[in-house]
């Protein structure tokens, strides 16, 4: 180790920075975040530090660096950017055994600041011991990622209840148990997402009952797994799923999602697939509830979004209904996913005004749909689970006034490595997904916007396009 990690104390103590431009601006905003008492010396200085001067939270000496100016500095800080005058800085600050950090040149520092992540009152340093700054920073956003951004709230939501747990569980080693469970467990869940009066009720009848004796209780997170590339996961649900201790998990979840499931949790496919349903739903809605009432953190994983075509909102209801705590997370639904991939724009100002998500399959087999609203023009139709169907859904659309004319673009394991697409006219609907070959899981566009995708040119060329659809 080439240096010794510590935190100062800086609050209310003079610091000096030499230098107005960005690099002390930089430093300058650190060391108010400490509550430095800091004095900035240079004889000209940039529009942060000015602002900051008009604020009245610094002192400037508007002129050159002289050496009497390290006297009585907890710290100096020398940022220039000019040799000969950071140099200077440097002998004088060690010459009057004042810590010194000169930026980016580590060889004339007393010591480094490090990069760091931040999530007040928790601060996270992160040094290469000047070997490799753009190394430090990469560290630095694989930290910022991992860690959810509410955690500092969750330190000080701890801090304010550490005396009452102190009073109620007495017992040190009882205490830490409790503390444990406490960050395992729902009620910093909800701290984390935002929740934090339902936190605060739910904590203080945890305090209150003692509840390092009680048996830990498990939770539910419905957590949408995207469109099957494991990047668009949200990193929330990421955390969770590394988190969870039992998964269970649809069809529809890619399996590079599966991948980042911890390794030891349990797995569970309920997976349905067309005309074969593994587990029912009521099934699926009682084991969820089962893992949790046993103490699990169970994360329930949906393709997509869990509010779009997932039944998301019936299990929810589900659970909420037996008390089990229980947490929703967004995923990208396959329309976004599909459009992104495809460059398929699903509003336009020239060609789209609204967006309709349908499904293609109803209860009975046919949806349930108003087709002429659907038919209206300036709009985008996008139908999930409508392949099997394709020829029937645009033969009603047709029938109920839309142009025959219209460009249509099928899509099939959107963001997947095996995605495919094909693309024609509204009237060729039922062909188009034969002739592909395409048998799902894929998404029906339909709307001018589906002439725009990347692939789709030049057989559906815009400019003749805009003529048709006038
Ligand atoms: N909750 C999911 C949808 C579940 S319904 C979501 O928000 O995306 C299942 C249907 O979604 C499939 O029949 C298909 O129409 C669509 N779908 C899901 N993933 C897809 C993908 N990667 N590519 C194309 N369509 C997809």
């Amino acid at each position: 180790m080439n240096y010794f990690p510590a935190f100062f104390d800086l609050r209310d103590r003079p610091a000096l920075i030499v230098g107005g431009g960005e690099a002390a601006a930089r430093r300058l905003r650190l060391l108010r975040k400490a509550g430095a008492r800091v004095t900035v010396v240079a004889p000209r200085v940039g529009n942060e530090i000015a602002a900051a001067l008009a604020e009245g939270a610094v002192a400037l000496r508007q002129r050159g660096f002289v050496s009497g100016d390290v006297n009585g500095q907890t710290a100096v800080f020398a940022a220039t950017g000019l040799d000969g005058v950071d140099s200077r800085v440097a002998e004088a600050a060690r010459t009057a055994g004042v810590p010194v950090n000169v930026a980016d040149r580590a060889e004339l520092s007393s010591f480094i600041v490090p990069a760091i992540v931040e999530r007040d009152p928790v601060v996270i340093g992160i040094s290469t011991g000047g070997a490799a700054p753009v190394l430090a920073s990469r560290v630095r956003e694989a930290i910022e990622r991992l860690l959810p951004a509410r955690l500092g709230g969750l330190a000080d939501f701890a801090d304010s209840f550490r005396s009452a747990v102190k009073a109620t569980v007495p017992n040190a080693a009882s205490r830490l148990r409790f503390w444990d469970r406490f960050f395992d467990g729902p009620v910093a869940d909800q701290v984390l997402t935002g929740n934090e009066r339902a936190a605060r009720e739910r904590m203080l009848t945890l305090v209150n009952n003692r509840a390092a004796n009680e048996p830990p209780r498990g939770s539910v997170a419905i957590v949408g797994a995207g469109p099957g590339d494991p990047d668009l996961l949200t990193l929330r649900a990421l955390r969770l799923i590394q988190r969870a201790d039992v998964v269970i998990y649809d069809k529809l979840v890619g399996p590079g999602v599966l991948d980042l499931v911890r390794r030891d949790a349990e797995r569970i496919h309920v997976g349905k697939s067309r005309g074969h349903h593994s587990k029912g739903q009521d099934e699926i809605n009682a084991l969820v509830a089962e893992e949790a009432l046993g103490g699990k953190r169970v994360v329930r994983l949906k393709g997509g979004d869990p509010f779009i075509f997932g039944r998301g909102g019936e299990e929810l209801a589900y659970l909420r209904e037996r008390g089990i705590p229980v947490e929703v997370v967004p995923g990208i639904t396959a329309a976004l996913g599909c459009a992104a991939v495809t460059g398929l724009p699903l509003t336009h100002r020239d060609h789209a005004q609204a967006v309709t998500l349908a499904t293609g399959q109803g209860k009975d087999g046919e949806p349930d749909l108003d087709w002429a609203a659907l038919a209206r023009l300036n709009q985008t139709l996008v139908i999930y689970m409508g392949v099997g169907a394709a020829g029937r859904i645009a033969t009603r659309l047709i029938a109920h006034g839309l142009d025959a004319a219209t460009p249509v673009a099928v899509i099939e394991n959107g963001t997947l490595p095996n995605q495919k697409a094909a693309y024609g006219r509204l009237s060729g609907l039922g062909w188009l997904v034969r002739q592909s070959g395409i048998a799902g899981p894929a998404l029906i566009v339909i709307g001018r916007v589906a002439a725009l995708a990347d692939a789709a040119l030049p057989a559906l060329e815009p400019a003749r396009l805009r003529a048709v659809a006038v």
